[in-house]
């Protein structure tokens, strides 16, 4: 029997056996196995990609992310704060936040790493924190779209709190289980339609989500390696996005259907606005 990482009472086994739920609290997890490492390198992710229009949207959400850390993070030495990008990937959040920031990315898929290095980024290839010097330390650590992906979240958070300054932040961009789109999924799988649910999770992606967070999970979570939540946000637009990608990115979707899909998910955008907002960010400060 499994444990909740963020209260350690037992799981339970939802519908389906891989979806598992808190007896507790509201943690919600999965026993889907990540299998990256056995990924083909250069990945799912295309950097073509970038041209596209949903592309667009993402990245205003990183310009937006990165408003709230500039007037958030700060020296006290006046020095341009060091914020690490926890699985950079091509390097766009890290792009934006360049201006602000002395930026450092971290990418398990050595072909991204090398091509995102390429373009004069500093990436390193590997997993964190393996390959940050012991002493290293950072004023922010942001995982865009990543944390949700890890098995063990609280070894990752005690990491973050060994390699950031006192009152160093880390910022958590992920999937919210309070969603609209994700309880939506939660309830057609009740139904019968298992369909978008599994693609909510990802399942039979090379690596699946691990977690679904909400910000009682993420405080709990938080608290165990002292950290306090200290703000939050929501980016309701990438809901959007982070849709098509899981549609886009999956090979065994095609073209015109995905297309499709895609074009009823931003005819349905304004309606998500005002909706439980799909994606969210929050905000750690290390006590
Ligand atoms: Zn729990």
């Amino acid at each position: 029997m499994s444990l909740c990482p963020a209260c350690d009472a037992p799981l339970r086994s939802g519908l389906p056996a891989w979806h598992l739920t808190c007896t507790a609290c509201s943690y919600e997890g999965s026993s889907l196995q990540p299998h990256i490492l056995e990924q083909a390198t250069g990945g799912d992710l295309d950097e073509a990609s970038r041209h596209d229009g949903l592309a667009a949207l993402r990245q205003a959400n990183f310009a937006r992310l990165l408003e709230r850390l500039a007037s958030t993070v700060s020296r006290k030495d006046g020095a341009v704060p060091r914020l690490l990008d926890v699985g950079c990937a091509h390097g766009w959040f890290m792009e934006a936040a360049s201006g602000r920031f002395d930026v450092v990315g971290i990418e398990p898929d050595s072909a991204v790493a090398e091509a995102t290095r390429a373009r004069g980024l500093s990436v390193r290839g590997g997993f964190f924190p393996d390959v940050l010097e012991g002493d290293e330390t950072f004023d922010v650590i942001v995982f865009n779209d990543v944390l949700e992906h890890i098995p063990d979240v609280n070894a990752t958070l005690r990491a973050c709190h060994d390699h950031l300054v006192p009152g160093g932040w880390v910022v958590v961009n992920a999937p919210s289980r309070k969603g609209f789109l994700y309880r939506l999924s939660k309830l057609l799988a009740r139904v019968g339609m298992a369909g978008s649910f599994e693609r909510m999770w990802q399942l039979g992606f090379p690596s699946p989500h691990v977690h679904y967070f909400d910000t009682d999970s993420i405080e709990r979570l938080g608290r165990r390696s002292r950290f306090e939540l200290a703000s939050r946000m929501s980016l309701p637009s990438v809901a959007v996005r982070g849709l098509y990608s899981r549609i886009r990115y999956s090979r065994d979707v095609p073209v015109a259907k995905a297309a499709a899909l895609a074009t009823a998910v931003t005819v349905a955008r304004p309606l998500l606005a005002v909706l439980p907002p799909d994606i969210e960010v929050w905000l750690l400060r290390k006590a």
